[in-house]
């Protein structure tokens, strides 16, 4: 996923790096504040919470899911395919 991120924990902080964050802080400023989903309050400035939501962007329209939803829709997948198996299978 976001291996980019990883390797960016650099111990050098510096100016340019400060700059780079309030950029980055303007991104988080388009964030929706809640679960596309289930409408689970989203606080950015959680950096667990920045670690395991997902942002879906498409386009113009920014989505952000909570780990539950992702893992609901995960699994929902998984149980469709699982049908489809048992369903062949007879
Ligand atoms: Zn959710």
């Amino acid at each position: 996923m976001n291996r980019k991120e990883r390797r960016a924990l650099h111990k050098h902080v510096g100016p340019a790096a400060q700059e780079r964050m309030s950029t980055q802080m303007d991104q988080f400023g388009k964030l929706p504040q809640k679960c596309d989903a289930c409408q689970e309050p989203f606080d950015k400035k959680d950096k667990g919470m920045l670690q395991s939501w997902s942002v879906v962007v498409k386009q113009e329209t920014v989505r952000l899911f909570c780990p539950d939803c992702i893992r609901k829709t995960q699994e929902a997948l998984e149980n469709v395919s699982k049908e489809n198996i048992e369903t062949s299978a007879g």
